[in-house]
C-alpha cells in the first residue's frame, strides 16, 4: 500500500533539507507518494524558487502565500490554510522541518486531525526562549509522533523533557547535503570568479537571527566589525531581505561600503564560497554546521548555538555580538586547527534512515 506522506516547508533552509529526503523518496515509487505544500514563509525567488529549481526539488502542489505579518498573523493564516489541505489529502504522515512559523503550523494542524508528525530536526535547544525558533521547535516536538534526532545532543535535549517515545537519533540532513554538493559546487560555480576572490582569501558571512537583526545596537556592533575585518581581506556578505531592510532603517549602510554586499545566493554559489572561504562569521545555523562539515574556521555572531558538537570540536567559536569579541576571535581563527575526527552528524544518509522510519511507523 502507497504510503502518503504531507511535506511542509516554507523557508530557504527548510528547502535545502527537504531536497535530501525528497530525493530518497523518489528512489521508492508505488511505495511513498509525497505530496509538499509551500506556505509561501519565504518567497523572493533568490530564498525559494532558485533552491527547487537547482536541488530539483519536486514542485509544491500547494502555495499558501503567507509572508510577512506578525508571528502570530502568518501562523494562523498557514494554520487555517494547512488543515484545509490535510482534510482533503488524508495522509499517513506530516513531514516538517526545522523550526519556522511553518514547522509549528504544520505540526498543529496534523496534530489536532489526529495525523502523526515527523519532525526532522527535533530535539535541538537553545535554551533561550526569547528566540522565536526555540517556541516553534519545543512546540512541535511536543506534539510530533516521530522525533528524527540529528545528535546525541539533541536526544538527550528531548529526555530531559521526558520526550523518550518515537525519539530517533537518524543523523544530519545537513551532512547528507554537504555530502551530495560538496563537489558539485566547486566544479560548477563560478562565484569565486564573478566576484573576484582567490581561495582562502576572503572571509564569508551572514546574518539574519531575529536577535541580531531586530537590535540596532547588536546589528551596529557586528556591522562595525565586519567593516573592520574588511579593512584586511574581502568581506563577503549575501544579505538576507530582513537585514537589507532593517540597515536602511538603522541607517546603517556607511557600514556595507567596504563589504562585498551580494543578493542572497544560490546554494551551489554558498558551498562553493563557503569550501573556499578562510573565516565564516555567521547567525546561522546550517550555515555554522556547513562551515564544520567542510573545515573552515567559524565565528558564531550568537549568544547561544544548538551545534554544540561544532565548538566541543574547536572548530566554532560562540562570541555574541560584541564588535570586541567578534573581533579578537577573528584575529584567533587564523591558527590551523586539527582535521575533523569522526562525525556527530552521522554517517550523511540521514534521509534513508528518515524513510525507514517513515515506513516502519504509523
Ligand atoms: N544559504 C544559501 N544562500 C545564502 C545564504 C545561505 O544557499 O545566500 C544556505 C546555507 O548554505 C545553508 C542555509 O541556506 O544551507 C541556511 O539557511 P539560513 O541561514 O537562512 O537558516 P538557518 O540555518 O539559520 O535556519
Amino acid at each position: 500500500m502507497t504510503r502518503k506522506i504531507v511535506t511542509i516547508v516554507g523557508a530557504r533552509p527548510q528547502f535545502i533539507k527537504a531536497a535530501a529526503v525528497s530525493r530518497e523518496i523518489l528512489k521508492h515509487p508505488g511505495a511513498i507518494e509525497e505530496v509538499m505544500i509551500h506556505t509561501g514563509q519565504h518567497y523572493d525567488p533568490n530564498m525559494s524558487q532558485v533552491f527547487f529549481d537547482e536541488l530539483e526539488i519536486p514542485a509544491p502542489k500547494y502555495n499558501l502565500e503567507v509572508s510577512g505579518g506578525s508571528h502570530g498573523v502568518m501562523t494562523g493564516r498557514m494554520l487555517e490554510g494547512i488543515e484545509k489541505i490535510l482534510l482533503e489529502e488524508k495522509p499517513d504522515w506530516v513531514l516538517i522541518y526545522g523550526d519556522t512559523n511553518s514547522t509549528l503550523a504544520g505540526a498543529l494542524a496534523a496534530s489536532k486531525l489526529h495525523i502523526p508528525v515527523a519532525h526532522v530536526e527535533a530535539g535541538l535547544r537553545s535554551f533561550n526562549m526569547r528566540m522565536p525558533e526555540e517556541i516553534n521547535r519545543i512546540l512541535s516536538d511536543r506534539v510530533s509522533t516521530l522525533l528524527l534526532c540529528p545528535t546525541d545532543a539533541a536526544v538527550d535535549n528531548l529526555a530531559r523533557e521526558g520526550v523518550l517515545q518515537g525519539v530517533r537519533n537518524v543523523g544530519d540532513v545537513m551532512y547528507d547535503v554537504a555530502k551530495y554538493y560538496r563537489e558539485r559546487a566547486r566544479n560548477e560555480s563560478k562565484i569565486l570568479q564573478v566576484l573576484g576572490l582567490e581561495e582562502k582569501g576572503f572571509v564569508l558571512t551572514t546574518c539574519h537571527r531575529a536577535e541580531n537583526t531586530d537590535s540596532q545596537e547588536r546589528l551596529t556592533e557586528i556591522l562595525s566589525a565586519l567593516s573592520t575585518i574588511a579593512e584586511s581581506l574581502p568581506v563577503v556578505l549575501p544579505l538576507h531581505p530582513r537585514t537589507r531592510k532593517l540597515v536602511v532603517d538603522y541607517g546603517l549602510e556607511g557600514f556595507l561600503e567596504n563589504l562585498t554586499v551580494v543578493e542572497p545566493l544560490p546554494f551551489l554559489d554558498m558551498v562553493a564560497l563557503e569550501q573556499a572561504a578562510k573565516v565564516i562569521l555567521t547567525d546561522s545555523g546550517g550555515v555554522q554546521k556547513e562551515a564544520f562539515f567542510y573545515e573552515v574556521p567559524c565565528i558564531t555572531m550568537r549568544d547561544e548555538t544548538e551545534w554544540v558538537e561544532t565548538i566541543e570540536l574547536g572548530w566554532n567559536r560562540l562570541v555574541g555580538a560584541s564588535r570586541v569579541r567578534i573581533l579578537e576571535a577573528y584575529a584567533q581563527s587564523i591558527e590551523p586547527r586539527r582535521a575533523v575526527q569522526g562525525s556527530p552528524y552521522g554517517t550523511g544518509a540521514a534521509s534513508q534512515v528518515i524513510l525507514e522510519e517513515l515506513m516502519k511507523e504509523g
